[in-house]
């Protein structure tokens, strides 16, 4: 089901895109948590994370590579979080899965 990220991936609406390749997409968030806050989402419309299949292994392998060399890419890569939201009882508004690359100002832990 094509949310608003294919929009994205496709240029039916506009993003500030930080990163590009085969596989993946990364832009800016629309509504940022953070001086750096950063949606890298694979192309395939793969809904949630528990959605992701075997065959799904390179490409998950990939979007975590790719989240590191993005950090770099952003000056920030001593210092960021990734965050996946799984299901909207985990805070999950888009069903295209996505990871936040989040930078630039202290985290917490335990997260909220
Ligand atoms: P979730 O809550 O699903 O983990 O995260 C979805 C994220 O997508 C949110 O941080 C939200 O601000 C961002 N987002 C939603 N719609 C758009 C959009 O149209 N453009 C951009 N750049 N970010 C969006």
């Amino acid at each position: 089901m094509p949310t608003i990220f294919t929009k994205i991936i496709n240029r039916e609406i506009p993003a500030t895109i930080v990163y590009e390749d085969d596989l993946c997409i990364a832009f800016r968030d629309i509504n940022p948590q953070a001086p750096t806050h950063v949606q890298l989402i694979p192309k395939k419309e793969i809904p949630r994370l528990v959605d992701g299949q075997p065959e799904d292994a390179a490409l998950l392998g990939h979007l975590m590579l790719a989240a590191g060399k993005i950090a770099r890419q952003l000056g920030v890569g001593d210092a960021f979080r990734l965050v996946v939201n799984n299901g909207a009882d985990a805070g999950q508004s888009v069903f295209h899965l996505h990871l936040h690359i989040l930078a630039g100002r202290p985290f917490g832990w335990p997260p909220g």
